[in-house]
Protein backbone atom coordinates (compact mmCIF):
# COMPACT_ATOMS: atom_id res chain seq x y z
CA UNK A 1 0.00 0.00 0.00
CA UNK A 2 1.63 2.94 -1.06
CA UNK A 3 0.68 6.06 1.82
CA UNK A 4 0.34 10.03 0.53
CA UNK A 5 0.00 12.70 2.82
CA UNK A 6 -1.01 16.11 1.65
CA UNK A 7 0.37 19.49 3.84
CA UNK A 8 -2.00 22.07 2.58
CA UNK A 9 -3.98 25.24 3.61
CA UNK A 10 -6.78 23.89 1.65
CA UNK A 11 -7.17 20.12 2.34
CA UNK A 12 -10.93 20.66 0.06
CA UNK A 13 -8.80 21.51 -2.94
CA UNK A 14 -8.32 17.69 -3.39
CA UNK A 15 -11.89 16.20 -2.39
CA UNK A 16 -13.19 16.49 -6.24
CA UNK A 17 -10.33 14.91 -7.79
CA UNK A 18 -9.52 12.44 -6.04
CA UNK A 19 -13.59 11.20 -5.70
CA UNK A 20 -13.53 10.54 -9.56
CA UNK A 21 -11.96 8.37 -12.39
CA UNK A 22 -8.86 6.62 -11.65
CA UNK A 23 -7.81 8.44 -8.30
CA UNK A 24 -11.12 6.95 -6.69
CA UNK A 25 -11.02 3.69 -8.28
CA UNK A 26 -6.98 3.62 -7.12
CA UNK A 27 -8.04 4.44 -3.57
CA UNK A 28 -11.31 2.48 -2.96
CA UNK A 29 -9.57 -0.55 -4.51
CA UNK A 30 -7.24 0.18 -2.07
CA UNK A 31 -3.90 0.68 -3.48
CA UNK A 32 -3.17 4.00 -2.07
CA UNK A 33 -3.84 6.16 0.83
CA UNK A 34 -4.50 9.99 0.86
CA UNK A 35 -4.74 12.13 3.71
CA UNK A 36 -4.73 15.76 4.03
CA UNK A 37 -3.22 17.42 6.75
CA UNK A 38 -3.97 21.18 7.75
CA UNK A 39 -0.99 23.44 8.61
CA UNK A 40 -3.50 25.94 10.16
CA UNK A 41 -3.51 23.20 12.82
CA UNK A 42 0.03 23.13 13.93
CA UNK A 43 -0.34 26.98 14.67
CA UNK A 44 0.29 28.10 18.10
CA UNK A 45 -1.68 31.37 18.76
CA UNK A 46 -4.94 31.54 18.80
CA UNK A 47 -5.76 33.40 15.57
CA UNK A 48 -4.04 29.98 14.07
CA UNK A 49 -1.42 32.28 12.06
CA UNK A 50 0.77 30.34 10.06
CA UNK A 51 2.18 33.63 7.81
CA UNK A 52 4.28 36.56 8.40
CA UNK A 53 5.96 39.31 6.76
CA UNK A 54 9.21 39.13 5.05
CA UNK A 55 12.52 40.15 7.19
CA UNK A 56 14.07 43.11 5.07
CA UNK A 57 10.63 44.18 3.60
CA UNK A 58 8.93 43.43 0.42
CA UNK A 59 5.70 42.30 -0.68
CA UNK A 60 3.38 39.81 0.37
CA UNK A 61 3.93 37.45 3.41
CA UNK A 62 5.38 34.16 4.21
CA UNK A 63 4.59 30.33 5.65
CA UNK A 64 6.44 30.84 9.12
CA UNK A 65 8.39 28.02 10.12
CA UNK A 66 6.83 26.68 13.39
CA UNK A 67 3.46 25.65 12.13
CA UNK A 68 4.98 24.07 8.45
CA UNK A 69 7.94 22.22 10.31
CA UNK A 70 5.24 20.74 13.06
CA UNK A 71 2.99 19.51 10.01
CA UNK A 72 6.16 17.86 8.35
CA UNK A 73 7.17 16.35 12.03
CA UNK A 74 3.57 15.16 12.53
CA UNK A 75 3.55 13.08 8.52
CA UNK A 76 6.72 11.99 9.57
CA UNK A 77 4.87 10.54 12.40
CA UNK A 78 2.40 9.39 10.84
CA UNK A 79 4.05 7.51 8.19
CA UNK A 80 8.05 7.18 9.42
CA UNK A 81 9.56 6.30 5.90
CA UNK A 82 7.58 8.94 3.68
CA UNK A 83 9.64 11.08 1.34
CA UNK A 84 8.78 14.68 2.22
CA UNK A 85 8.22 17.04 -1.12
CA UNK A 86 8.34 20.46 -1.00
CA UNK A 87 6.50 21.73 -4.07
CA UNK A 88 8.17 25.46 -4.97
CA UNK A 89 9.18 27.11 -8.06
CA UNK A 90 12.65 26.66 -7.60
CA UNK A 91 12.67 22.58 -6.97
CA UNK A 92 13.81 20.92 -9.54
CA UNK A 93 12.28 20.26 -12.56
CA UNK A 94 8.86 17.35 -11.80
CA UNK A 95 9.31 14.59 -14.77
CA UNK A 96 7.83 11.23 -15.54
CA UNK A 97 10.99 9.67 -14.34
CA UNK A 98 10.25 11.32 -11.01
CA UNK A 99 6.83 10.04 -10.91
CA UNK A 100 8.26 6.18 -11.28
CA UNK A 101 10.84 7.03 -8.63
CA UNK A 102 8.09 8.55 -6.11
CA UNK A 103 6.16 4.95 -6.34
CA UNK A 104 9.28 3.19 -5.25
CA UNK A 105 9.04 4.68 -2.18
CA UNK A 106 7.01 3.76 0.89
CA UNK A 107 4.70 6.51 0.36
CA UNK A 108 4.84 10.78 0.05
CA UNK A 109 4.30 13.58 1.54
CA UNK A 110 3.92 16.64 -0.40
CA UNK A 111 4.14 20.08 1.55
CA UNK A 112 1.69 22.82 -0.29
CA UNK A 113 2.86 26.34 -0.16
CA UNK A 114 0.80 29.66 -0.18
CA UNK A 115 1.40 33.45 0.06
CA UNK A 116 4.88 34.55 -1.30
CA UNK A 117 6.51 30.80 -0.51
CA UNK A 118 7.99 29.73 2.74
CA UNK A 119 10.67 30.55 5.09
CA UNK A 120 13.92 29.67 3.52
CA UNK A 121 14.85 27.62 6.73
CA UNK A 122 11.64 25.31 6.16
CA UNK A 123 13.78 23.17 3.26
CA UNK A 124 16.45 21.94 5.59
CA UNK A 125 13.14 19.36 6.85
CA UNK A 126 12.14 18.03 3.28
CA UNK A 127 13.85 15.72 1.51
CA UNK A 128 13.24 16.96 -2.14
CA UNK A 129 12.24 20.56 -3.37
CA UNK A 130 9.98 19.77 -6.93
CA UNK A 131 8.70 21.85 -9.49
CA UNK A 132 5.81 21.82 -12.29
CA UNK A 133 7.29 24.27 -14.54
CA UNK A 134 8.91 27.83 -15.04
CA UNK A 135 5.63 29.10 -14.18
CA UNK A 136 4.37 30.53 -10.96
CA UNK A 137 1.09 29.25 -9.32
CA UNK A 138 -0.67 31.13 -6.40
CA UNK A 139 -0.55 27.78 -4.40
CA UNK A 140 1.15 24.33 -4.26
CA UNK A 141 -2.24 22.63 -4.24
CA UNK A 142 -2.35 22.43 -8.18
CA UNK A 143 1.63 21.03 -8.01
CA UNK A 144 0.40 18.97 -5.45
CA UNK A 145 -2.44 17.47 -7.17
CA UNK A 146 -0.37 16.93 -10.88
CA UNK A 147 2.36 14.65 -8.79
CA UNK A 148 -0.76 12.84 -7.14
CA UNK A 149 -1.87 12.42 -10.07
CA UNK A 150 1.24 11.00 -12.66
CA UNK A 151 2.04 8.92 -9.61
CA UNK A 152 -1.20 7.07 -8.89
CA UNK A 153 -1.68 6.14 -12.37
CA UNK A 154 1.72 4.32 -12.26
CA UNK A 155 1.00 2.09 -9.15
CA UNK A 156 1.06 -1.10 -9.89
CA UNK A 157 -2.01 -2.77 -10.79
CA UNK A 158 -3.85 0.63 -10.76
CA UNK A 159 -4.93 1.33 -14.96
CA UNK A 160 -6.30 -1.63 -16.49
CA UNK A 161 -3.68 -2.38 -19.18
CA UNK A 162 -0.45 -1.64 -17.05
CA UNK A 163 1.26 -1.54 -20.92
CA UNK A 164 -0.90 1.78 -20.94
CA UNK A 165 1.92 3.70 -19.04
CA UNK A 166 4.88 1.78 -20.48
CA UNK A 167 3.87 3.08 -23.78
CA UNK A 168 3.42 6.81 -22.53
CA UNK A 169 5.11 9.86 -23.50
CA UNK A 170 8.53 10.06 -21.80
CA UNK A 171 8.50 6.72 -20.47
CA UNK A 172 11.21 5.57 -22.83
CA UNK A 173 14.22 8.33 -23.30
CA UNK A 174 12.09 11.32 -22.77
CA UNK A 175 10.52 9.78 -26.26
CA UNK A 176 6.73 10.87 -27.01
CA UNK A 177 3.74 8.83 -27.62
CA UNK A 178 2.58 8.15 -31.50
CA UNK A 179 -0.24 10.20 -33.04
CA UNK A 180 -3.70 7.92 -32.19
CA UNK A 181 -6.48 7.38 -34.48
CA UNK A 182 -10.70 5.97 -33.45
CA UNK A 183 -13.65 6.02 -35.46
CA UNK A 184 -14.72 7.33 -37.91
CA UNK A 185 -12.43 6.18 -40.62
CA UNK A 186 -12.94 10.09 -42.16
CA UNK A 187 -13.23 13.10 -40.13
CA UNK A 188 -14.21 16.35 -41.89
CA UNK A 189 -12.06 15.10 -44.84
CA UNK A 190 -9.06 13.84 -42.78
CA UNK A 191 -8.47 10.11 -43.35
CA UNK A 192 -6.93 7.80 -40.54
CA UNK A 193 -3.69 6.96 -42.05
CA UNK A 194 -3.65 3.97 -44.06
CA UNK A 195 -1.06 1.73 -42.62
CA UNK A 196 -3.57 1.71 -39.11
CA UNK A 197 -5.99 0.20 -41.16
CA UNK A 198 -3.92 -2.87 -42.88
CA UNK A 199 -3.66 -5.30 -40.40
CA UNK A 200 -0.12 -5.35 -41.03
CA UNK A 201 1.40 -5.00 -37.03
CA UNK A 202 4.91 -4.97 -38.03
CA UNK A 203 4.76 -1.68 -40.27
CA UNK A 204 2.32 -0.47 -38.34
CA UNK A 205 4.78 -0.54 -34.90
CA UNK A 206 7.62 0.38 -37.50
CA UNK A 207 5.24 4.04 -38.64
CA UNK A 208 4.27 4.25 -35.00
CA UNK A 209 7.96 4.34 -33.64
CA UNK A 210 8.75 6.69 -36.63
CA UNK A 211 5.75 9.08 -35.79
CA UNK A 212 6.68 9.26 -32.22
CA UNK A 213 10.59 9.88 -33.05
CA UNK A 214 9.51 12.47 -35.90
CA UNK A 215 7.20 14.30 -32.90
CA UNK A 216 10.10 14.43 -29.91
CA UNK A 217 12.38 15.82 -32.51
CA UNK A 218 10.09 18.24 -33.47
CA UNK A 219 9.05 19.43 -29.66
CA UNK A 220 13.16 19.63 -29.69
CA UNK A 221 13.67 22.14 -32.24
N1 LIG B 1 7.43 33.97 -4.50
C1 LIG B 1 7.51 32.64 -5.07
C2 LIG B 1 8.46 32.68 -6.24
O1 LIG B 1 8.48 33.67 -6.97
O2 LIG B 1 9.16 31.67 -6.47
C3 LIG B 1 6.16 32.16 -5.54
C4 LIG B 1 5.25 31.77 -4.46
S1 LIG B 1 3.76 31.08 -5.06
C5 LIG B 1 2.76 32.48 -5.27
C6 LIG B 1 3.05 30.26 -3.67
C7 LIG B 1 3.28 28.77 -3.60
O3 LIG B 1 2.76 28.15 -4.78
C8 LIG B 1 4.72 28.31 -3.52
O4 LIG B 1 5.22 28.36 -2.21
C9 LIG B 1 4.63 26.88 -4.03
O5 LIG B 1 4.25 25.98 -3.01
C10 LIG B 1 3.51 26.97 -5.05
N2 LIG B 1 4.01 27.06 -6.44
C11 LIG B 1 3.91 28.11 -7.28
N3 LIG B 1 4.44 27.83 -8.47
C12 LIG B 1 4.89 26.58 -8.41
C13 LIG B 1 5.54 25.72 -9.33
N4 LIG B 1 5.86 26.12 -10.55
N5 LIG B 1 5.86 24.47 -8.93
C14 LIG B 1 5.54 24.02 -7.69
N6 LIG B 1 4.92 24.80 -6.76
C15 LIG B 1 4.60 26.06 -7.11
Amino acid sequence: MFHTQVLTLFPEFFDSPLSCSIPKRAIEAGHLTAEMIQIRDFATDKHRTVDDSPYGGGPGMLMKPGPVVDSIRAAREKQPDTHVVMLTPSGMPFTQAKALEFTKKPGITLLCGRYEGFDERICDYVDEEISLGDYVLSGGEPAALSVLDAVIRLLPGVLGSPESAVLDSFTEDGILDWPHYTRPVEFEGKAVPKVLLSGNHAKIDVWRKEKALERSNKRKD
